[in-house]
């Protein structure tokens, strides 16, 4: 396999020049299940693991390579496996909460280089869901593409992209009929060579059917065709990152599809810039735009100059990633505390030892 067709490029180059003098090879991660990974380097496909340094050095879950990652492995001899020593930098990713009590982050998809936001022309059709993923978009250093698909159901196709440019500034806009193959040149185009597409949207907008579009096979087909997990045991398995033939690569992850809105990033200001712009123009500089004097806000709401359905997803999207903030603090609080304990605990041990060496 050729790296620059796995998209391999200066960038990732550049980090690995060090890591190149200990014998490691580059090779990107395809596929996950339970932290055992299927690699493809230049020599071919490798199941890896992290070598035990890198699991003790690693801080949180971010730190363990995702797919779309380049790693740094050193295949194992005789066999087709290898351990896994470093992440590369990451160009982009797209960072999910994990479940449970502690909100902890962790990486679905890494390196992608365009996310399609793809909406359905149908009944699903909503600006105010695009103004979502737009954020997650920015946030993770992919540029977005919005795709709206089903075109061959919506009689007013123009009117619907014309919508949705007027909350997705500079986007390109692409409008397809997965199930009629129509568009699909189009898209291709946006991927280009050795670049990593993703695909974001709700459930049943087409993402699948898109998918098989650009790979010319079913998904069905394209499984992993060494097909046998860490237990030597045979089961269905995608490759969840894939080379489209004639180039370019998708990333298609479950992880992907179930993406949380997890912002830390200026996402939300890129996306509602029109709003931050106005409240920059309101008298008082903490302005909650609700009856302060001089709020620019409340005005042009008033004045019907920002329309109120985007000022409610606005301050939706504004509730959520404060919470998702709090909850951030909360659990670094958490560690932190956690740490200090540690510390007090090293500390009071010292002591004791001092205490007893002295009244020896
Ligand atoms: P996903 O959940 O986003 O992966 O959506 P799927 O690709 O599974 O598609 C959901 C349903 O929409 C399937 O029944 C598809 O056949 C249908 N579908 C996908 N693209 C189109 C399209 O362009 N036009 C129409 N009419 N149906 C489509
Ligand atoms: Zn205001």
């Amino acid at each position: 396999m050729n790296l620059a067709e796995l998209g391999w490029s200066d960038f990732f180059a550049k980090s690995f020049e060090p890591l190149s003098t200990r014998g490691f090879v580059p090779a990107r991660a395809s596929r996950e299940h339970n932290r055992v990974y299927s690699v493809i380097a230049e020599e071919g496909v490798f199941s890896a693991e992290v070598s035990g340094r890198f699991a003790y050095d690693a801080a949180s879950k971010k730190d363990f390579p995702a797919v779309g990652d380049w790693v740094a492995i050193q295949p194992e001899s005789g066999g087709g496996r290898a351990t896994i020593h470093a992440v590369l930098p990451r160009k982009s990713a797209f960072v999910r909460k994990t479940a449970g009590a502690r909100t902890e982050e962790q990486v679905v998809a890494a390196n992608v280089d365009i996310v399609f936001l793809v909406s359905g022309l149908d009944g699903d059709f909503s600006v105010r869901r695009i103004e979502r993923y737009l954020t997650a978009a920015w946030d993770s250093g992919a540029s977005p593409v919005v795709v709206l698909n089903k075109a061959d159901l919506c009689a007013d196709v123009e009117e619907r992209a014309r919508e949705v440019e007027s909350v997705a500034f500079g986007v390109p806009i692409l409008s397809v009929s997965a199930k009629e193959a129509q568009g699909m040149a189009a898209l291709r185009e946006q991927i280009g060579q050795g670049k990593t597409a993703a695909f974001l949207g709700s459930s049943g907008v087409g993402k699948s059917t898109l998918i098989n579009g650009l790979l010319g096979v079913s998904r069905q087909e394209v499984q992993d065709v060494r097909g046998d997990d860490s237990r030597g045991r045979h089961t269905t398995t995608y490759r969840e990152l894939v080379v489209i033939p004639g180039g370019g690569l998708v990333i298609d992850t479950p992880g992907m599809r179930e993406l949380q809105l997890w912002s830390d990033g200026d996402g939300l200001e890129r996306t509602f810039e029109d709003i931050e712009e106005r409240a920059a123009e309101c008298r008082f500089r903490d302005c909650r735009h609700e009856s302060e004097p001089g709020c620019a806000v409340r005005r042009a709401l008033e004045e019907g100059e920002l329309d109120e359905g985007r000022w409610r997803s606005y301050l939706k999207l504004r509730k959520e990633l404060d919470y998702l903030a709090s909850r951030q603090d909360q659990s670094a609080r958490l560690v932190e505390k956690a740490r200090w304990r540690k510390i007090a605990m090293e500390v009071r041990r010292i002591e004791k030892n001092k205490q007893s060496r002295g009244d020896r």
